[in-house]
């Protein structure tokens, strides 16, 4: 299956380890990613811009579209953040044609023009959509037998339901727990799965950012996690980063690696761990690479 591929720029910038993997992944599960159609696609504005003038953050994701809508793709993402703001731009431009047409008026000067076809899809929802479970299933050669790991959605791939289409796909309620599950591993229940991670108050409140780290990690930890699975780079830079900030905070170890959703399943499919670059993480996978080496 064949999409128009557009990464987002944390996975080209601080998280290169989500990029790398997606490509090891998308090999393997026969999903071609066509990057041509959206070269010179912008941010999504990332929720901040849409803060400050909304029109003009839809106005880039209508741009967005429109070039996928042009080459005739699916679109799709591989960042949460990326996927829940372009959903909300989607559903004001369902919700309401004229400010669409508005829009189309500036998108003209490009020569572009959005009809309103685009439903932009997480590589999350593509595998239980589009691909299926069993051809993931079929991919796994090394299953993560024994590997307790805790999904952590975060926000935006789960608020707001309504723009992101859980009515007409309940399947995305549960789509991390289906793919841990798929890959041969043990999903880890924690309350904090769908909370914000604290990112967006990181350089206004850094004090409570940490908490919310410690938080997250520490239950996840608590109920038995060997590490934590997520769909989105931010919420990984995040744990991840200041993981050992928010270990000094609340003075105790926390050790909890949080790895890349193309991560996890390039582990089960055998990919060497230097390609999915899991040694780039600020926390150490090595421990959860031994245990998994040395599995029966
Ligand atoms: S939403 Fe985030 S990851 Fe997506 S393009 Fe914008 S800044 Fe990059
Ligand atoms: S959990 Fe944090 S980084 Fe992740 S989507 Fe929410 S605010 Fe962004």
């Amino acid at each position: 299956m064949k999409y128009a591929f557009y990464p987002g720029c944390v996975a080209r910038g601080a998280a290169p380890e989500l990029f790398a993997s997606t490509i090891e992944v998308a090999r393997r599960l026969g999903i071609e990613l066509d990057y041509e159609p959206m070269r010179g696609a912008s941010c999504t504005g990332a929720g901040v811009l849409q803060e400050k003038n909304q029109r003009l953050g839809d106005t880039l994701n209508a741009r967005t579209f429109a070039m996928a809508e042009k080459a005739g793709l699916p679109l799709m993402v591989i960042c949460s953040t990326c996927q829940g703001v372009m959903s909300q731009a989607s559903k004001r431009f369902k919700d309401d044609p004229a400010y669409l047409a508005e829009i189309n008026k500036d998108l003209a000067e490009e020569g572009l023009q959005y009809k309103g076809t685009v439903e932009p899809k997480h590589l999350l929802w593509a595998i239980i959509e589009d691909i299926g479970i069993d051809k993931l299933k079929a991919q796994v050669v090394k299953p993560l037998k024994g590997m307790k790991l805790a999904p952590f959605y975060g926000c935006y791939i789960v608020r707001p339901s309504a723009a992101l289409g859980f009515a007409e796909h309940p399947e995305r309620e549960d789509s991390l727990e289906q793919v841990i599950k798929a890959v041969g591993a043990e999903v880890v229940d924690f309350r904090g799965k769908t909370l914000c991670c604290g990112f967006p108050i990181l350089t206004i409140n850094q004090n409570n950012a940490l908490k919310m780290v410690a938080n997250h990690t520490l239950e996840a930890k608590g109920n038995g996690a060997d590490a934590m699975v997520t769909p989105c780079p931010l919420c990984h830079l995040n744990l991840d980063g200041y993981q050992p900030a928010a270990a000094g905070l609340r003075k105790q170890p926390i050790d909890m690696p949080i790895i890349h959703l193309p991560q996890m399943l390039g582990m089960a499919m055998g990919i060497e761990p230097k390609a999915l670059k899991l040694n780039k993480h600020l926390v150490s996978t090595k421990k959860l690479l031994s245990d998994l080496v040395l599995a029966p």
